[in-house]
């Protein structure tokens, strides 16, 4: 049986890691909306397990809501035009917001869903990323809430995937190189 362990170069951030960082992450969102009941809108598919895992670590009422987005055309790279497969179920009009998301690269496709969702007048919008890549580009977004600085490595697992597979491995690896064709981000 294939076993994705195998295909892992190398694991970037453990099981273990991924856990103790979640839980200061949480405490610290806790703290900031004290008093408050904020909507964690996760971008689907990469941003499920990561929002599951850190909204149980939110010690307040919050509610779960879901996007699903994809790029335009048949480019690999992030263009930041995003057409919406699957928008929020309920209004997000004077609710605090919380973004979630998986990895920014470029942060185009998070620009883009930052300014739509600020269109429907929350009464505040903030981003938590788990990964964030060290890259010299366009500056996007600011993230307020972010897990770890990783580096420009193609990294897979705890949500992420490389065509859909690897998604369920409990920590985030590098995928061995010679299994892709590196031109996926
Ligand atoms: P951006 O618009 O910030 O350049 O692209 C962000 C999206 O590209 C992420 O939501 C994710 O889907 C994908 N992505 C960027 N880097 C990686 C990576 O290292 N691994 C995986 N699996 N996806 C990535």
């Amino acid at each position: 049986m294939h076993d994705l362990n195998d295909d892992i170069a190398k694991i970037l951030i453990s099981a273990e890691q991924l856990t103790r960082r979640i839980g200061e992450l949480g405490q610290q969102i806790t703290a900031d909306y004290r008093g408050k009941e904020p909507v964690l809108v996760g971008v689907l598919k990469g941003a499920v397990v990561f929002m599951v895992d850190l909204a149980r670590t939110i010690d307040l009422p919050v509610e779960l809501d879901f996007m699903a987005v994809s790029s335009y055309g048949a480019s690999t790279q992030s263009t930041g035009v995003v057409r919406i497969l699957k928008d929020l179920d309920r209004s997000i009009s004077g609710r605090d917001v919380l973004v979630v998301e998986d990895i920014v690269d470029s942060g185009l496709t998070l620009r883009y869903i930052v300014e739509n969702l600020r269109d429907r007048q929350p009464a505040s919008l903030r981003i938590c990323a788990l990964l964030r890549k060290q890259k010299v580009r366009a500056p996007g977004p600011s993230i307020d809430y972010v897990g770890f600085d990783i580096p420009d490595e193609f990294v897979v697992g705890y949500g992420l995937d490389y065509a859909e597979q690897y998604r369920n491995l409990p920590y985030l690896g590098v995928l061995r190189p010679e299994l892709y064709r590196g031109d996926q981000v």
